[in-house]
C-alpha cells in the first residue's frame, strides 16, 4: 500500500500505521478512508494529499 503525504503539512499518512486517533485502523489503505476524514494535524481533506512514491 502507497503512503500519502498532507501537502500543506507534510504530514504522512502510512498505512501499516492508520490514524488510530481519527478512527482508521493500521491496514487501511488510503483510498479505503472515508471521504470525510481529515488530516489529524491540519484538519485538510483528503482532496489535500499526495501518494509518496518511493
Ligand atoms: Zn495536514
Amino acid at each position: 500500500m502507497k503512503k500519502y503525504v498532507c501537502v500543506p503539512c507534510q504530514w504522512i499518512y502510512d498505512p501499516e500505521v492508520g490514524d488510530p486517533d481519527g478512527g482508521i485502523a493500521p491496514g487501511t489503505a488510503f483510498e479505503d478512508i472515508p471521504e470525510d476524514w481529515v488530516c489529524p494535524i491540519c484538519g485538510a481533506g483528503k482532496d489535500a494529499f499526495e501518494v509518496v512514491e518511493d
